[in-house]
Protein backbone atom coordinates (compact mmCIF):
# COMPACT_ATOMS: atom_id res chain seq x y z
CA UNK A 1 0.00 0.00 0.00
CA UNK A 2 1.09 3.44 -0.78
CA UNK A 3 1.64 5.70 1.93
CA UNK A 4 -1.40 8.12 0.80
CA UNK A 5 -3.25 5.11 0.36
CA UNK A 6 -3.08 4.25 4.63
CA UNK A 7 -3.64 7.82 5.59
CA UNK A 8 -6.64 7.50 3.41
CA UNK A 9 -8.26 4.55 5.17
CA UNK A 10 -6.64 5.98 8.45
CA UNK A 11 -8.99 8.55 7.86
CA UNK A 12 -11.64 7.04 7.01
CA UNK A 13 -11.31 4.99 10.26
CA UNK A 14 -11.45 8.02 12.12
CA UNK A 15 -14.91 9.37 10.37
CA UNK A 16 -16.58 6.10 11.61
CA UNK A 17 -15.12 6.54 14.66
CA UNK A 18 -16.46 10.11 15.51
CA UNK A 19 -19.74 9.12 13.88
CA UNK A 20 -20.01 6.38 16.58
CA UNK A 21 -18.88 9.29 19.26
CA UNK A 22 -21.58 11.32 17.82
CA UNK A 23 -24.75 8.49 18.10
CA UNK A 24 -23.54 7.46 21.69
CA UNK A 25 -23.72 11.21 22.64
CA UNK A 26 -27.15 11.32 21.49
CA UNK A 27 -28.30 8.24 22.68
CA UNK A 28 -26.98 9.40 26.66
CA UNK A 29 -28.42 12.70 25.87
CA UNK A 30 -31.89 10.98 24.86
CA UNK A 31 -31.87 8.78 27.75
CA UNK A 32 -31.02 11.88 29.68
CA UNK A 33 -34.21 13.31 28.42
CA UNK A 34 -36.49 14.82 31.48
CA UNK A 35 -33.77 14.47 34.14
CA UNK A 36 -33.60 17.42 36.10
CA UNK A 37 -29.24 18.87 36.83
CA UNK A 38 -29.65 17.76 40.12
CA UNK A 39 -30.09 14.44 39.39
CA UNK A 40 -27.74 14.16 36.80
CA UNK A 41 -25.05 15.64 39.50
CA UNK A 42 -26.41 13.10 42.32
CA UNK A 43 -25.97 10.54 39.84
CA UNK A 44 -22.84 11.19 38.75
CA UNK A 45 -21.48 11.67 42.54
CA UNK A 46 -23.23 8.25 43.42
CA UNK A 47 -21.21 6.35 40.45
CA UNK A 48 -17.91 8.18 41.46
CA UNK A 49 -18.14 7.48 44.85
CA UNK A 50 -18.74 3.63 43.98
CA UNK A 51 -16.16 3.21 41.11
CA UNK A 52 -13.86 4.74 44.11
CA UNK A 53 -14.92 2.30 46.80
CA UNK A 54 -14.41 -0.79 44.45
CA UNK A 55 -10.87 0.79 43.45
CA UNK A 56 -9.91 0.72 47.12
CA UNK A 57 -11.31 -2.26 48.12
CA UNK A 58 -9.60 -4.18 45.41
CA UNK A 59 -6.15 -2.36 46.40
CA UNK A 60 -6.45 -2.91 49.64
CA UNK A 61 -3.08 -1.66 50.98
CA UNK A 62 -2.49 -4.43 53.60
CA UNK A 63 -4.55 -7.57 53.03
CA UNK A 64 -4.63 -9.24 50.22
CA UNK A 65 -7.96 -9.91 48.43
CA UNK A 66 -8.16 -13.11 49.66
CA UNK A 67 -8.14 -12.48 53.05
CA UNK A 68 -10.25 -10.13 52.68
CA UNK A 69 -12.91 -12.21 51.29
CA UNK A 70 -12.50 -15.04 54.05
CA UNK A 71 -12.61 -11.98 56.65
CA UNK A 72 -15.95 -10.46 55.64
CA UNK A 73 -17.47 -13.92 55.32
CA UNK A 74 -16.25 -14.61 58.94
CA UNK A 75 -17.68 -11.41 59.91
CA UNK A 76 -20.77 -12.49 58.93
CA UNK A 77 -20.96 -15.74 60.22
CA UNK A 78 -19.70 -14.82 63.27
CA UNK A 79 -22.62 -12.02 63.53
CA UNK A 80 -25.66 -14.25 62.82
CA UNK A 81 -27.31 -14.10 66.86
CA UNK A 82 -26.75 -18.16 67.35
CA UNK A 83 -24.05 -18.62 66.26
CA UNK A 84 -22.95 -15.26 67.91
CA UNK A 85 -23.79 -16.88 71.45
CA UNK A 86 -22.50 -20.08 71.10
CA UNK A 87 -18.47 -18.50 70.08
CA UNK A 88 -19.32 -16.19 72.69
CA UNK A 89 -19.44 -19.79 75.17
CA UNK A 90 -16.42 -21.42 73.63
CA UNK A 91 -14.00 -18.23 73.63
CA UNK A 92 -15.17 -17.44 77.18
CA UNK A 93 -13.91 -21.19 77.95
CA UNK A 94 -10.75 -21.03 76.40
CA UNK A 95 -10.01 -17.49 78.24
CA UNK A 96 -10.69 -18.88 81.57
CA UNK A 97 -8.16 -21.88 80.56
CA UNK A 98 -5.53 -19.28 79.78
CA UNK A 99 -5.85 -16.99 82.73
CA UNK A 100 -6.01 -20.20 85.05
CA UNK A 101 -3.26 -21.94 83.54
CA UNK A 102 -0.85 -18.19 84.06
CA UNK A 103 -2.20 -17.65 87.67
CA UNK A 104 -1.41 -21.04 88.29
CA UNK A 105 2.12 -20.31 87.78
CA UNK A 106 1.87 -17.87 91.11
CA UNK A 107 -0.48 -19.69 93.32
CA UNK A 108 -0.69 -18.73 96.91
CA UNK A 109 0.96 -15.79 96.46
CA UNK A 110 -0.70 -12.21 96.99
CA UNK A 111 -0.04 -9.18 94.64
CA UNK A 112 0.99 -5.69 95.36
CA UNK A 113 -1.47 -3.67 93.99
CA UNK A 114 -0.80 -0.26 95.16
CA UNK A 115 2.41 1.60 96.31
CA UNK A 116 3.65 0.79 99.98
CA UNK A 117 2.95 3.71 102.30
CA UNK A 118 6.44 2.91 103.49
CA UNK A 119 9.25 2.31 101.33
CA UNK A 120 10.56 -1.20 102.14
CA UNK A 121 14.12 -0.97 103.11
CA UNK A 122 16.87 -3.21 100.98
CA UNK A 123 16.93 -6.00 103.48
CA UNK A 124 13.02 -6.14 103.08
CA UNK A 125 13.79 -5.86 99.25
CA UNK A 126 16.01 -8.66 99.00
CA UNK A 127 13.95 -11.00 101.10
CA UNK A 128 10.78 -10.44 98.93
CA UNK A 129 12.59 -10.96 95.87
CA UNK A 130 13.83 -14.40 96.91
CA UNK A 131 10.65 -15.14 97.71
CA UNK A 132 9.28 -14.06 94.20
CA UNK A 133 12.18 -16.31 92.59
CA UNK A 134 10.41 -19.30 94.50
CA UNK A 135 7.85 -18.72 91.84
CA UNK A 136 10.11 -19.50 89.19
CA UNK A 137 10.28 -23.53 88.64
CA UNK A 138 11.39 -24.41 85.21
CA UNK A 139 14.66 -25.26 85.24
CA UNK A 140 16.55 -23.27 82.54
CA UNK A 141 19.96 -23.45 84.02
CA UNK A 142 19.71 -27.61 83.74
CA UNK A 143 19.52 -26.72 80.08
CA UNK A 144 15.48 -27.87 79.58
CA UNK A 145 14.86 -24.68 77.65
CA UNK A 146 14.73 -23.92 73.65
CA UNK A 147 16.70 -20.74 73.67
CA UNK A 148 15.54 -18.42 76.20
CA UNK A 149 18.47 -18.04 77.97
CA UNK A 150 21.47 -18.24 75.86
CA UNK A 151 23.97 -18.86 78.40
CA UNK A 152 23.52 -18.43 82.18
CA UNK A 153 26.40 -18.30 83.76
CA UNK A 154 27.15 -17.21 86.97
CA UNK A 155 30.48 -15.62 86.26
CA UNK A 156 28.72 -13.84 83.98
CA UNK A 157 25.74 -12.37 85.82
CA UNK A 158 28.15 -11.11 87.84
CA UNK A 159 29.87 -9.04 85.57
CA UNK A 160 26.91 -7.82 84.43
CA UNK A 161 25.53 -7.06 87.25
CA UNK A 162 28.40 -4.77 88.25
CA UNK A 163 28.66 -3.07 84.76
CA UNK A 164 25.10 -2.24 85.36
CA UNK A 165 25.63 -0.95 88.94
CA UNK A 166 28.47 1.29 87.18
CA UNK A 167 26.62 2.77 84.27
CA UNK A 168 22.86 2.31 86.22
CA UNK A 169 22.10 6.46 85.88
CA UNK A 170 23.41 6.35 82.63
CA UNK A 171 21.61 7.00 79.02
CA UNK A 172 22.76 7.28 75.00
CA UNK A 173 20.75 10.11 74.96
CA UNK A 174 23.03 12.62 76.66
CA UNK A 175 26.71 11.74 74.95
CA UNK A 176 27.52 15.03 76.16
CA UNK A 177 26.36 14.06 79.85
CA UNK A 178 28.33 10.45 79.28
CA UNK A 179 30.98 10.56 76.63
CA UNK A 180 32.15 6.79 77.91
CA UNK A 181 29.33 5.67 76.95
CA UNK A 182 28.79 6.89 73.67
CA UNK A 183 32.89 5.86 73.26
CA UNK A 184 31.62 2.23 73.98
CA UNK A 185 28.09 2.08 72.23
CA UNK A 186 30.38 3.63 69.13
CA UNK A 187 32.55 0.27 69.48
CA UNK A 188 29.78 -2.18 70.05
CA UNK A 189 29.05 -0.69 66.51
CA UNK A 190 32.37 -1.19 64.83
CA UNK A 191 32.91 -4.45 66.43
CA UNK A 192 30.24 -5.70 64.96
CA UNK A 193 30.42 -4.48 61.67
CA UNK A 194 33.76 -6.18 61.50
CA UNK A 195 31.97 -9.67 62.00
CA UNK A 196 30.23 -9.59 59.19
CA UNK A 197 33.01 -7.66 57.24
CA UNK A 198 30.92 -4.62 56.36
CA UNK A 199 33.26 -1.99 54.15
CA UNK A 200 34.44 1.72 54.78
CA UNK A 201 30.84 3.02 54.17
CA UNK A 202 29.64 -0.16 57.11
CA UNK A 203 27.61 1.51 59.95
CA UNK A 204 24.79 0.58 62.56
CA UNK A 205 23.30 1.65 65.41
CA UNK A 206 22.61 -0.32 68.96
CA UNK A 207 18.78 -1.26 69.37
CA UNK A 208 16.90 -2.94 72.22
CA UNK A 209 16.30 -6.20 70.74
CA UNK A 210 16.10 -8.08 67.17
CA UNK A 211 12.49 -6.24 66.80
CA UNK A 212 13.65 -3.04 66.57
CA UNK A 213 16.90 -3.91 64.70
CA UNK A 214 14.15 -4.94 61.95
CA UNK A 215 11.78 -2.69 62.41
CA UNK A 216 14.42 0.03 61.65
CA UNK A 217 15.49 -1.72 58.43
CA UNK A 218 12.10 -1.82 57.43
CA UNK A 219 11.80 1.75 57.93
CA UNK A 220 14.20 2.73 56.35
CA UNK A 221 13.94 0.77 53.43
CA UNK A 222 10.00 2.29 53.30
CA UNK A 223 10.89 5.95 53.64
CA UNK A 224 13.14 5.80 50.57
CA UNK A 225 10.25 3.82 48.69
CA UNK A 226 8.14 6.28 49.84
CA UNK A 227 9.79 8.71 48.30
CA UNK A 228 9.63 7.72 45.56
CA UNK A 229 5.98 8.21 45.92
CA UNK A 230 4.77 4.94 47.01
CA UNK A 231 2.12 4.04 49.48
CA UNK A 232 2.37 0.81 51.12
CA UNK A 233 5.53 -0.54 50.05
CA UNK A 234 5.84 -4.37 50.73
CA UNK A 235 8.20 -6.23 51.95
CA UNK A 236 9.10 -9.69 50.46
CA UNK A 237 10.04 -12.39 52.87
CA UNK A 238 10.09 -15.97 52.93
CA UNK A 239 6.68 -17.29 54.72
CA UNK A 240 9.64 -18.82 57.80
CA UNK A 241 10.79 -15.25 58.69
CA UNK A 242 10.28 -13.78 62.12
CA UNK A 243 6.91 -12.00 62.87
CA UNK A 244 8.48 -9.14 63.98
CA UNK A 245 8.38 -8.42 59.78
CA UNK A 246 4.63 -8.35 60.05
CA UNK A 247 4.92 -6.22 63.16
CA UNK A 248 7.08 -3.68 61.14
CA UNK A 249 4.57 -3.89 58.24
CA UNK A 250 1.61 -3.50 60.97
CA UNK A 251 3.37 -0.38 61.93
CA UNK A 252 4.41 1.51 59.33
CA UNK A 253 2.01 1.41 56.57
CA UNK A 254 4.05 -1.26 54.57
CA UNK A 255 2.71 -5.12 52.90
CA UNK A 256 4.60 -8.13 53.97
CA UNK A 257 4.28 -10.32 50.79
CA UNK A 258 4.93 -13.63 51.74
CA UNK A 259 7.28 -16.22 49.46
CA UNK A 260 6.57 -19.98 49.92
CA UNK A 261 9.60 -22.06 50.99
CA UNK A 262 10.41 -25.51 49.54
CA UNK A 263 8.47 -28.23 51.93
CA UNK A 264 12.03 -30.44 52.21
CA UNK A 265 14.55 -27.94 52.65
CA UNK A 266 12.57 -25.11 54.06
CA UNK A 267 14.37 -23.03 51.96
CA UNK A 268 12.83 -19.84 50.24
CA UNK A 269 11.60 -20.37 47.06
CA UNK A 270 14.14 -17.85 44.99
CA UNK A 271 11.61 -18.81 41.76
CA UNK A 272 8.51 -17.59 43.53
CA UNK A 273 10.52 -14.68 45.16
CA UNK A 274 11.45 -13.46 41.52
CA UNK A 275 8.23 -13.96 40.80
CA UNK A 276 6.59 -11.80 43.41
CA UNK A 277 8.89 -8.75 42.76
CA UNK A 278 6.82 -5.24 41.96
CA UNK A 279 8.00 -2.16 41.73
CA UNK A 280 6.14 -1.78 45.13
CA UNK A 281 8.57 -3.85 46.66
CA UNK A 282 11.11 -2.14 48.87
CA UNK A 283 13.32 -4.74 50.52
CA UNK A 284 14.17 -8.43 50.26
CA UNK A 285 14.76 -10.69 53.11
CA UNK A 286 16.61 -13.96 54.10
CA UNK A 287 17.50 -15.56 57.22
CA UNK A 288 20.24 -16.63 58.44
CA UNK A 289 19.20 -18.96 59.84
CA UNK A 290 15.47 -18.87 60.01
CA UNK A 291 13.82 -19.25 63.60
CA UNK A 292 11.38 -22.10 62.78
CA UNK A 293 13.54 -24.26 61.16
CA UNK A 294 16.46 -22.99 61.71
CA UNK A 295 17.48 -23.22 58.15
CA UNK A 296 19.70 -20.77 56.13
CA UNK A 297 17.59 -19.37 53.51
CA UNK A 298 20.07 -19.19 50.00
CA UNK A 299 21.24 -14.99 50.89
CA UNK A 300 23.66 -15.27 47.79
CA UNK A 301 20.60 -16.34 45.07
CA UNK A 302 18.29 -13.53 46.87
CA UNK A 303 20.98 -10.71 47.13
CA UNK A 304 21.18 -11.20 43.49
CA UNK A 305 17.95 -10.88 43.08
CA UNK A 306 18.48 -7.30 45.08
CA UNK A 307 21.18 -6.26 42.89
CA UNK A 308 19.21 -6.91 39.39
CA UNK A 309 16.34 -5.38 40.52
CA UNK A 310 17.76 -1.87 42.50
CA UNK A 311 16.19 -3.43 46.08
CA UNK A 312 18.14 -3.56 49.07
CA UNK A 313 18.40 -6.89 50.55
CA UNK A 314 18.08 -7.54 54.76
CA UNK A 315 19.79 -10.15 56.39
CA UNK A 316 17.94 -11.68 59.28
CA UNK A 317 20.83 -12.77 61.80
CA UNK A 318 19.36 -12.15 64.77
CA UNK A 319 19.20 -15.78 65.94
CA UNK A 320 22.37 -16.15 64.10
CA UNK A 321 24.04 -13.22 64.89
CA UNK A 322 27.49 -14.36 66.81
CA UNK A 323 27.25 -18.16 65.36
CA UNK A 324 27.52 -17.92 61.80
CA UNK A 325 29.98 -15.45 61.64
CA UNK A 326 32.22 -17.71 63.76
CA UNK A 327 31.27 -20.82 61.73
CA UNK A 328 34.08 -21.18 59.77
CA UNK A 329 36.56 -20.49 62.20
CA UNK A 330 35.41 -22.86 64.48
CA UNK A 331 35.63 -25.70 61.87
CA UNK A 332 32.04 -25.96 60.05
CA UNK A 333 31.42 -24.57 56.07
CA UNK A 334 28.26 -22.74 55.48
CA UNK A 335 27.89 -20.17 52.62
CA UNK A 336 28.52 -16.52 53.07
CA UNK A 337 25.94 -14.58 54.44
CA UNK A 338 27.27 -10.88 55.80
CA UNK A 339 28.49 -7.73 53.73
CA UNK A 340 30.84 -9.88 51.51
CA UNK A 341 27.77 -11.25 49.52
CA UNK A 342 27.02 -8.01 46.92
CA UNK A 343 23.85 -6.85 47.16
CA UNK A 344 23.09 -7.49 50.81
CA UNK A 345 22.63 -4.07 53.03
CA UNK A 346 21.61 -5.03 56.23
CA UNK A 347 22.28 -7.63 58.72
CA UNK A 348 20.25 -7.43 62.09
CA UNK A 349 22.13 -9.54 64.76
CA UNK A 350 21.29 -9.59 68.31
CA UNK A 351 23.87 -8.96 70.86
CA UNK A 352 21.34 -10.18 73.54
CA UNK A 353 21.19 -13.65 72.20
CA UNK A 354 24.48 -15.55 71.32
CA UNK A 355 26.28 -12.24 72.09
CA UNK A 356 25.48 -13.66 75.64
CA UNK A 357 25.26 -9.64 76.41
CA UNK A 358 22.25 -9.14 79.31
CA UNK A 359 18.78 -9.19 77.51
CA UNK A 360 18.06 -5.86 75.76
CA UNK A 361 20.38 -5.16 72.98
CA UNK A 362 20.85 -6.03 69.09
CA UNK A 363 22.45 -4.11 66.52
CA UNK A 364 21.32 -3.29 62.87
CA UNK A 365 23.98 -2.95 60.08
CA UNK A 366 23.96 -1.26 57.07
CA UNK A 367 26.17 -1.85 53.86
CA UNK A 368 25.94 2.12 53.62
CA UNK A 369 25.70 5.25 55.91
CA UNK A 370 22.42 6.47 53.33
CA UNK A 371 19.85 3.38 54.55
CA UNK A 372 21.21 4.44 58.21
CA UNK A 373 20.32 8.19 57.84
CA UNK A 374 16.82 6.74 56.95
CA UNK A 375 16.10 5.47 60.07
CA UNK A 376 16.59 8.59 62.34
CA UNK A 377 14.45 10.81 63.72
CA UNK A 378 14.91 14.28 63.72
CA UNK A 379 12.69 17.18 65.02
CA UNK A 380 14.29 20.88 64.11
CA UNK A 381 11.19 22.65 65.85
CA UNK A 382 10.59 20.75 68.94
CA UNK A 383 9.99 23.65 71.92
CA UNK A 384 12.24 20.94 74.06
CA UNK A 385 15.55 21.31 71.65
CA UNK A 386 16.23 20.15 68.36
CA UNK A 387 15.64 16.42 68.60
CA UNK A 388 17.61 13.84 67.41
CA UNK A 389 17.13 10.26 67.96
CA UNK A 390 18.44 6.94 65.98
CA UNK A 391 15.47 4.32 66.97
CA UNK A 392 12.47 4.17 68.77
CA UNK A 393 13.38 4.76 72.03
CA UNK A 394 14.16 8.22 73.62
CA UNK A 395 16.02 7.92 76.53
CA UNK A 396 17.83 4.26 76.54
CA UNK A 397 19.60 2.22 79.45
CA UNK A 398 22.83 3.23 79.22
CA UNK A 399 23.38 0.34 81.64
CA UNK A 400 22.66 -2.31 78.91
CA UNK A 401 24.76 -0.93 75.97
CA UNK A 402 27.65 -0.80 78.67
CA UNK A 403 26.93 -4.59 79.07
CA UNK A 404 27.03 -5.44 75.95
CA UNK A 405 29.81 -3.60 75.75
CA UNK A 406 31.71 -5.47 78.40
CA UNK A 407 30.14 -9.16 77.14
CA UNK A 408 31.55 -8.61 74.13
CA UNK A 409 34.65 -7.44 74.84
CA UNK A 410 35.01 -10.26 77.34
CA UNK A 411 34.36 -12.95 75.08
CA UNK A 412 36.31 -11.85 71.98
CA UNK A 413 36.70 -13.48 69.32
CA UNK A 414 38.20 -16.78 70.51
CA UNK A 415 35.66 -16.87 73.46
CA UNK A 416 32.39 -16.77 70.28
CA UNK A 417 34.71 -19.25 68.22
CA UNK A 418 34.72 -21.60 71.12
CA UNK A 419 31.09 -21.03 72.34
CA UNK A 420 30.19 -21.44 68.63
CA UNK A 421 31.80 -24.50 68.29
CA UNK A 422 30.13 -26.15 71.35
CA UNK A 423 26.77 -25.05 70.27
CA UNK A 424 27.10 -26.32 66.77
CA UNK A 425 27.99 -29.43 67.20
CA UNK A 426 25.84 -30.09 70.15
CA UNK A 427 22.79 -29.15 67.32
CA UNK A 428 24.23 -31.41 65.26
CA UNK A 429 24.96 -34.47 67.68
CA UNK A 430 21.12 -34.01 68.06
CA UNK A 431 20.16 -33.65 64.80
CA UNK A 432 21.97 -36.98 63.89
CA UNK A 433 20.60 -38.88 66.23
CA UNK A 434 16.65 -37.78 65.99
CA UNK A 435 17.36 -38.29 62.96
CA UNK A 436 17.51 -42.40 63.72
CA UNK A 437 14.28 -42.33 65.50
CA UNK A 438 11.32 -44.30 63.49
CA UNK A 439 7.92 -41.84 63.85
CA UNK A 440 9.92 -38.39 63.49
CA UNK A 441 11.83 -36.45 60.86
CA UNK A 442 14.19 -33.20 61.29
CA UNK A 443 13.17 -30.71 58.93
CA UNK A 444 15.28 -29.59 56.24
CA UNK A 445 19.56 -29.18 56.40
CA UNK A 446 19.93 -27.50 60.14
CA UNK A 447 23.34 -25.84 60.24
CA UNK A 448 23.36 -23.44 62.95
CA UNK A 449 21.51 -24.23 66.22
CA UNK A 450 17.56 -24.82 65.36
CA UNK A 451 16.59 -28.68 65.27
CA UNK A 452 13.07 -28.68 64.51
CA UNK A 453 11.19 -31.99 64.50
CA UNK A 454 7.43 -33.04 62.63
CA UNK A 455 6.48 -36.48 61.98
CA UNK A 456 4.02 -38.01 59.36
CA UNK A 457 2.88 -40.72 61.52
CA UNK A 458 1.50 -39.27 64.51
CA UNK A 459 0.54 -35.62 66.03
CA UNK A 460 3.86 -34.51 66.39
CA UNK A 461 1.98 -31.77 69.47
CA UNK A 462 1.63 -35.30 71.00
CA UNK A 463 5.54 -36.08 71.16
CA UNK A 464 5.91 -32.37 72.61
CA UNK A 465 3.57 -32.06 75.32
CA UNK A 466 4.94 -35.90 76.56
CA UNK A 467 8.45 -33.47 76.63
CA UNK A 468 7.29 -30.99 78.78
CA UNK A 469 5.85 -33.61 80.89
CA UNK A 470 9.50 -34.16 80.92
CA UNK A 471 10.52 -30.86 82.11
CA UNK A 472 11.38 -29.94 79.12
CA UNK A 473 10.18 -26.29 77.36
CA UNK A 474 10.63 -26.62 73.68
CA UNK A 475 8.95 -23.92 71.12
CA UNK A 476 5.74 -25.06 69.62
CA UNK A 477 5.85 -24.40 65.56
CA UNK A 478 2.51 -24.12 63.59
CA UNK A 479 2.01 -24.51 59.99
CA UNK A 480 3.00 -27.04 59.72
CA UNK A 481 2.21 -28.85 63.21
CA UNK A 482 6.27 -29.00 64.80
CA UNK A 483 8.34 -28.06 67.20
CA UNK A 484 12.08 -27.25 67.92
CA UNK A 485 14.98 -27.25 70.26
CA UNK A 486 16.76 -23.83 69.73
CA UNK A 487 20.65 -25.26 71.60
CA UNK A 488 22.77 -22.81 73.66
CA UNK A 489 25.15 -22.93 75.79
CA UNK A 490 22.85 -24.84 78.58
CA UNK A 491 22.28 -27.99 76.28
CA UNK A 492 26.15 -28.45 75.96
CA UNK A 493 26.79 -29.16 79.21
CA UNK A 494 28.06 -32.80 79.90
CA UNK A 495 24.72 -35.08 79.56
CA UNK A 496 21.70 -32.92 78.48
CA UNK A 497 21.59 -33.36 75.23
CA UNK A 498 21.93 -37.57 75.54
CA UNK A 499 18.83 -36.82 77.92
CA UNK A 500 16.94 -34.94 75.13
CA UNK A 501 17.86 -37.82 73.18
CA UNK A 502 16.89 -39.96 75.02
CA UNK A 503 13.26 -38.23 76.02
CA UNK A 504 12.37 -38.25 72.62
CA UNK A 505 12.90 -41.52 71.53
CA UNK A 506 11.68 -43.11 74.97
CA UNK A 507 8.65 -40.75 74.05
CA UNK A 508 8.23 -41.65 70.60
CA UNK A 509 8.31 -45.23 70.66
CA UNK A 510 5.08 -45.26 73.75
CA UNK A 511 3.25 -43.03 71.04
CA UNK A 512 4.21 -45.39 68.35
CA UNK A 513 2.38 -48.06 69.76
CA UNK A 514 -1.28 -46.04 68.87
CA UNK A 515 0.23 -43.23 66.67
CA UNK A 516 -3.37 -42.35 65.65
CA UNK A 517 -4.80 -41.69 69.31
CA UNK A 518 -6.02 -38.15 69.33
CA UNK A 519 -3.91 -35.59 71.44
CA UNK A 520 -5.04 -33.78 74.76
CA UNK A 521 -4.17 -31.33 77.09
CA UNK A 522 -2.06 -28.26 75.42
CA UNK A 523 -1.17 -30.45 72.91
CA UNK A 524 -4.83 -30.98 71.82
CA UNK A 525 -5.43 -26.82 71.70
CA UNK A 526 -2.59 -26.51 69.82
CA UNK A 527 -3.58 -28.80 67.28
CA UNK A 528 -7.06 -27.12 67.33
CA UNK A 529 -5.72 -23.72 67.14
CA UNK A 530 -3.98 -24.65 63.85
CA UNK A 531 -7.28 -26.43 62.57
CA UNK A 532 -9.69 -22.55 63.34
CA UNK A 533 -10.28 -21.24 59.97
CA UNK A 534 -11.37 -17.60 61.40
CA UNK A 535 -7.98 -16.50 62.50
CA UNK A 536 -9.35 -13.61 64.33
CA UNK A 537 -10.71 -15.57 67.05
CA UNK A 538 -7.41 -16.94 67.61
CA UNK A 539 -6.24 -13.69 68.08
CA UNK A 540 -8.82 -13.07 70.27
CA UNK A 541 -7.26 -15.69 72.84
CA UNK A 542 -4.12 -14.22 72.30
CA UNK A 543 -5.05 -10.89 73.59
CA UNK A 544 -6.25 -12.30 76.65
CA UNK A 545 -3.16 -14.23 77.38
CA UNK A 546 -1.68 -10.57 76.93
CA UNK A 547 -4.32 -8.33 78.94
CA UNK A 548 -3.87 -12.06 81.65
CA UNK A 549 0.29 -11.16 81.75
CA UNK A 550 -0.45 -7.86 82.85
CA UNK A 551 -3.35 -9.40 85.61
CA UNK A 552 -3.21 -8.95 89.45
CA UNK A 553 -6.85 -9.99 90.47
CA UNK A 554 -8.72 -13.39 91.22
CA UNK A 555 -10.06 -15.37 88.54
CA UNK A 556 -13.34 -13.84 87.22
CA UNK A 557 -15.75 -16.45 85.94
CA UNK A 558 -17.31 -14.85 83.24
CA UNK A 559 -14.19 -14.84 81.07
CA UNK A 560 -13.16 -11.30 81.61
CA UNK A 561 -9.73 -10.18 82.82
CA UNK A 562 -9.56 -7.42 85.42
C1 LIG B 1 14.76 -13.71 68.10
C2 LIG B 1 14.63 -13.41 66.67
C3 LIG B 1 14.17 -12.16 66.24
C4 LIG B 1 13.61 -11.09 67.14
O1 LIG B 1 14.37 -10.81 68.21
P1 LIG B 1 13.83 -10.23 69.62
O2 LIG B 1 15.11 -9.95 70.26
O3 LIG B 1 13.03 -11.29 70.28
O4 LIG B 1 13.04 -9.01 69.35
C5 LIG B 1 14.16 -11.94 64.88
N1 LIG B 1 14.55 -12.88 64.00
C6 LIG B 1 14.98 -14.10 64.39
C7 LIG B 1 15.39 -15.11 63.37
C8 LIG B 1 15.02 -14.41 65.74
O5 LIG B 1 15.40 -15.63 66.12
Amino acid sequence: MEYDEVLRSLGIYWEIFLLYCNEFKEKINSNCEGLEAWQLIAFSVGITLIVTWIYQWLNHPELTLSQRIKKSIFTCVRSMPYIKGRIKEQLDVAKAGLQEELFRGTEGSTYITALPKHGLTRKEILKSVKDYQKLDKVDWKGGKVSGCVYNGSDALSKLSGEIYEEFAWTNPLHPDVFPALRKMESEVVAMCVKMFNGGSQGCGTVTSGGTESILMACLAYRSIWFEKGILYPEILAPISVHSAFNKAAHYFKMKLVHVPIDPVTSEVNIKAMKRLITKKTCMLVGSAPSFPHGILDPIGDIAALGRRYGIPVHVDCCLGGFLVPFMKKAGFTIPACDFTVDGVTSISADTHKYGFAPKGSSVILYSDRKYRAQQYYVNPDWQGGIYASPGLAGSRAGALVAGCWATLVHFGENGYIDSTRKIVSTARYIEKHLRQIKGIFIYGKPEVSVVAVGSNDFDVYRLSGALTGKGWNLNVLQFPASFHLCVTLCQTEEGVADEFIQDVKKLTAEIMKDPKKKADGAAAIYGMSQSVPDRSMVSEIAQVFLDSCFSTGPLATNGTTN
